[in-house]
Formats: C-alpha cells, sequence, structure tokens
C-alpha cells in the first residue's frame, strides 16, 4: 500500500487530520489498534474551546455538534462556600465553550471517514514505523493475522501519550519537559440532571472539584484524590458524600445525585516532547504533550496542532515547498507552552498540595479572591479558556 500521508491513531487529532487532507485532496490511511467500539465509548475530554468548534463546523462534520452540543457563554468559580460567575462571552467578544464528548466528536469523525470511503483500520497489532528519517518512511502491522505495510510520503503520529511513535525517535533526538502533579482526579459520569447550566470549578479545603455535564440528562463530576488512589477504595455512596461536602454552596447549591454509571482515577501530569517532529515522522496531539485536565486544553490543543500540520502537507503537495512544515513544530509548541501555562496556572491555583501550609491555603483563596475582583483576571482566565487565537486559517 501507499498514501501520501500515514496517520497512526484514531483519535481526535488521527482523525481531523484525516478528514482535513481529505477536503484538500490528500490521500491518508489511519491505523489504529483498539477497535472501533472501544474508540467511540472511551470517555474523556468534554469542553471543547470556541475555535475547535468553528472548525468542525467548517469542516462539514459539526451539524450534531451545533444541534446536541451545549454552549456555555460562563463558567463558575467556587470557594468559601460561594460560586462567582466569570461571563466568559461578554470578556471575549463574544467566544465560549461547548460541552459536547470527545466520544461525540470521534463518532462524528468515524461517520465522516468512512462516508469519505478512504481506508481506516481498526484492532491493527504490532503497529511499527521504519525508515522515519528516509524519504520513504513506513508503517507495518498486522491485520487479521496479515502482515501489512504502508510505504508514505510522511506519517503523523497521533497515537496519544502511550502510543509506539515517540518512542521510536532515537534517544537524544527530542528533549523532554515534564511535571508529576501530587494528585489525580477521581471522575464519575452520572445518571442526573445537571443542577447547574455551567460548569462549577471548587477550592474546597478538602481538595479541588469540578462540576461539569455531557448532556441534559448526564453529570460529570471529578475531585482531588492521591494520584494512586484505588477506585476499589470508593464506594458509590462514599463517592457522594464527598463530592457533596466539596460542591455544597452557602446558598444551598449541589449537585443532584443520581445512578453512578462509570468511575475512574487519572493521575495528572505535563508533559511536552521537543521539537514535535523527526524526520518525516510529524507529532501531533498526546502524543507529543499532556496538559492537566483542569484547563480542558489537551483535545484542544490535538486540533490546533492538526490544522497546521494539514496546513503545511498542503503547502508541500500544491506549492512544493516544505517551509510550513520545517516550522510545524515551533508554531504549534508556541501555542502548546501557553496551553500549560494555563493548565498549570488552573491546577496549582484550585488544588490543595501535599504539605502545603496554612500560609500557602490563604494565599490561594486572596488569589482566586482578586480573581473574581478583577477584570484584568477575569479577562485573562477567559480568554485562555475559550481558546487563544488560532495560528494559521481555519480550514
Ligand atoms: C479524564 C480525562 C479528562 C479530560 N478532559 C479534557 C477536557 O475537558 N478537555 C480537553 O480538551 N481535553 C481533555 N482531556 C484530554 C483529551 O482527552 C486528550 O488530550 C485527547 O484525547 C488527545 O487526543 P489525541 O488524538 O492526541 O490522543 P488520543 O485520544 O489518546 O488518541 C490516540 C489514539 O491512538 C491509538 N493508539 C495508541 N497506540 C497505538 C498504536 N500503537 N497503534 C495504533 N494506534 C494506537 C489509541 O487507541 C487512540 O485511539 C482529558 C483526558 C482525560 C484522560
Amino acid at each position: 500500500m501507499h498514501a501520501q500521508v500515514g496517520i497512526i491513531g484514531a483519535g481526535p487529532a488521527g482523525l481531523l487530520l484525516g478528514h482535513l487532507l481529505h477536503l484538500k485532496g490528500i490521500d491518508s490511511v489511519i491505523v489504529e489498534n483498539r477497535s472501533q467500539d472501544y474508540v467511540i465509548d472511551r470517555v474523556r475530554a468534554g469542553v471543547l474551546e470556541q475555535g475547535t468548534v468553528d472548525l468542525m463546523i467548517q469542516m462539514g462534520v459539526g451539524a450534531r455538534l451545533q444541534r446536541e452540543g451545549l454552549r456555555h457563554e460562563g463558567l463558575y468559580i467556587s470557594f468559601s462556600g460561594r460560586r462567582h460567575h466569570i461571563d466568559l462571552a461578554e470578556l471575549t467578544g463574544g467566544k465560549a465553550i461547548t460541552v459536547y464528548g470527545q466520544n461525540e466528536v470521534v463518532k462524528d469523525l468515524i461517520d465522516a471517514r468512512i462516508a469519505t470511503g478512504r481506508p481506516v483500520y481498526f484492532e491493527a497489532a504490532n503497529v511499527s514505523v521504519h525508515d522515519i528519517d528516509s524519504p520513504r518512511p513506513k508503517i507495518r502491522f498486522q491485520k487479521d493475522g496479515r502482515n501489512q505495510e504502508i510505504a508514505c510520503d510522511f506519517i503523523a503520529g497521533c497515537d496519544g501519550f502511550h502510543g509506539i511513535c515517540r518512542p521510536s525517535i532515537p534517544e537524544g533526538s527530542i528533549k523532554i519537559y515534564e511535571r508529576e502533579y501530587p494528585f489525580g482526579w477521581l471522575g464519575i459520569l452520572a445518571e442526573a440532571a445537571p443542577s447547574s447550566e455551567e460548569l462549577v470549578y471548587t477550592y474546597h479545603e478538602r481538595g479541588f472539584a469540578l462540576f461539569s455535564m455531557r448532556s441534559p440528562k448526564i453529570t460529570r463530576l471529578y475531585f482531588q484524590v492521591p494520584p494512586a488512589e484505588d477506585i476499589g477504595n470508593w464506594s458509590d455512596d462514599a463517592i457522594w458524600d464527598e463530592m457533596l461536602i466539596r460542591m455544597t454552596t452557602r446558598d444551598g447549591w449541589k449537585p443532584n445525585t443520581g445512578r453512578i454509571l462509570q468511575k475512574g482515577v487519572t493521575p495528572m501530569r505535563s508533559f511536552v516532547a521537543e521539537p514535535m517532529r523527526y524526520g518525516r515522522m510529524f507529532l501531533a496531539g498526546d502524543a507529543a504533550h499532556i496538559v492537566p485536565p483542569t484547563g480542558a486544553k489537551g483535545l484542544n490543543l490535538a486540533a490546533a496542532d492538526v490544522m497546521v500540520l494539514a496546513q503545511a502537507f498542503a503547502r508541500f503537495y500544491q506549492q512544493n515547498s516544505t517551509q510550513l512544515l520545517d516550522q510545524y513544530s515551533d508554531i504549534c509548541l508556541r501555542r502548546v507552552w501557553k496551553a500549560q501555562r494555563f493548565s498549570w496556572w488552573m491546577t496549582s491555583t484550585l488544588h490543595r498540595f501535599p504539605g502545603e501550609t496554612e500560609f500557602d491555603y490563604r494565599r490561594q483563596l486572596a488569589d482566586l479572591d482578586y480573581l473574581i475582583g478583577s477584570r484584568a483576571a477575569m479577562t485573562s482566565l477567559a480568554e485562555n479558556y475559550v481558546g487563544l487565537p488560532m495560528d494559521v486559517p481555519l480550514v
């Protein structure tokens, strides 16, 4: 087989890239090691920046997102028992975020991929990359017990944090910047109507908590726990008790409770690999960087990366220019580091750190008190949260 671009991973990055390339008349093959159902059912991100929504619509894959996505023009910051509203739209000239599950995004993109008739291989075993620093890199894998090889002009490593692309780069050719946080998030999906129309970020003396939702019937909630916490230690009743202790405000607002459909613990880390390229292989999305989920940036960064990458491939095939390909890593990393900064700030402002002192606790409260009293501080949060301007035209 031959493909102009071989894409490894059918997560948001790989699927978005595949469709952007399709719109530009560039052929691609997508190779994914999980099943189609597994990829669609994986519950993860849910907050789409304005630019990600605009991208989906302009790509022609935004119809269901526009119908079913929940547009939020504000959010709440809660501390000392009070919720404070931040008007994202008013502070950013009308921009907003949209709550639409990552699994819905992936489902829409898989439907779109299948409709194009372009190849996507699920359940590909033993995926590997070869000759990535040569003009003809290759992807090898097994499908239904048969060996397959795709000779490519370029490979896009969109295979997430645990994929094989980044580890295939020779040691010393990329530099890793990393920070692990001394906590994780215990997250649940519950059959309960959201009791707030907008997200509520809570800083409580027992630690961080987040109220969010996936649909008018499903609430998504998180609270901070130690990073290696065993979910088996948490009965459903104990989870609800902790959620309610942290989130209930003095005016009596609290999440509605209901049957817990899914629960799990996710550790948190910041991670950046530089540069996001080796030879003819380009890394995009979680394969190149991870942010703690507090700023809701992971999926959005993946979208921003592949927008640049798709434009760069188009420039190569249409104008025979490698200029944008050569600039790909630098362009993306500027945005990635700003997202790292914002996600780190949200995380460190809203979480309790082991061993912190009463001084630290009061300083954090003062940080939040300043935030809700200063238009400049709220604007800074708002423009980062709805998403900084994209670096290249949308499609
Ligand atoms: C609990 C949680 C909450 C989150 N909340 C948010 C949020 O609110 N907002 C936000 O923007 N982000 C959030 N994120 C982050 C977001 O989910 C990721 O940043 C996003 O999935 C990145 O997309 P990706 O395509 O780069 O990687 P992935 O979604 O990880 O996709 C990579 C794909 O590659 C496949 N793959 C892996 N290895 C191989 C291999 N060897 N061969 C072939 N295929 C392979 C994987 O199966 C997967 O399908 C959250 C993440 C978690 C875990």
